[in-house]
């Protein structure tokens, strides 16, 4: 079974990845943090990546769709994988069909998160991810503790384009070039929509409902 999270940035899509990695057997592709690590260990691309990032546009589909099929080809993550921010155009929305078809597989669903405006500036700028276990907390919805994290502390950080100005730029880029794939998936009947302003348990339930009615899920 293979996933896609859509949403706006903010809407919830790497926190219920990582609830979906814990409870199933898949990994999550997030394309921003397989960039985010280019960025760290890719020299000769490390910089134009990382300007891009910090104005919140897309990097080119190129650069992506290569990761992409880097993941795709691996037959550890066979029919498994979970898409966090991938695609975030129609181009690469094809090229992912094509993809797909290549490796032999196909997405079951993809769970769009329905979160509004005003909310996403404060979760962008309440955000904190753990560099050691990746697990993602929020100074105002859910701080981390030592309850309910167990890393040291300073491995928190706050993402450098989690920022007022570079947040309304990823939002435009997302009303432009990102929401119009939902209807490429509408017309394939893969789309369910969900509402990303729920509590994170809540959200996760719906998932769980929607991953237990798929058919393809019931048969393997
Ligand atoms: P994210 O971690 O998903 O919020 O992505 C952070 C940034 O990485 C985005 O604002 C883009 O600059 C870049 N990025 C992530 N995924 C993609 C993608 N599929 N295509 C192009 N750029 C991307």
């Amino acid at each position: 079974m293979n996933i896609i999270l859509f949403g706006p940035p903010g809407a919830g899509k790497g926190t219920q990845a990582n609830n979906l990695i814990k409870n199933f057997n898949l990994h999550k592709v997030s394309t921003g943090d397989l960039l985010r690590n280019e960025i760290e260990n890719n020299q000769d691309s490390s910089s134009k990546i990382k300007s891009i990032l910090e104005q919140g546009i897309l990097v080119s589909d190129d650069v992506v769709n290569d990761l992409i099929q880097k993941i795709l080809s691996n037959k550890k993550y066979y029919n498994r994988l979970i898409f966090d921010g991938y695609p975030r155009n129609l181009n690469q929305a094809k090229k992912l069909d094509l993809l797909l078809k290549k490796y032999d597989q196909k997405i079951s669903c993809v769970l769009s998160l329905n979160v509004e405006k005003e909310s996403i500036i404060k979760r962008i700028l309440g955000r904190q991810t753990c560099t050691n276990c990746g697990e993602i907390f929020n100074k105002y919805f859910k701080a981390a503790t030592n309850i309910n994290h167990t890393c040291d502390p300073k491995f928190l950080i706050k993402r450098s384009d989690d920022n007022e100005k570079a947040i309304i730029n990823r939002f435009e880029t997302y009303l432009n070039k990102t929401l119009p794939i939902l209807d490429f998936y509408k017309k394939q009947n893969l789309l369910h929509h969900i509402n990303g302003m729920a509590d994170i348990d809540q959200i996760f339930n719906k998932i769980r409902d929607i991953i237990a009615s798929l058919e393809t899920w019931l048969c393997k």
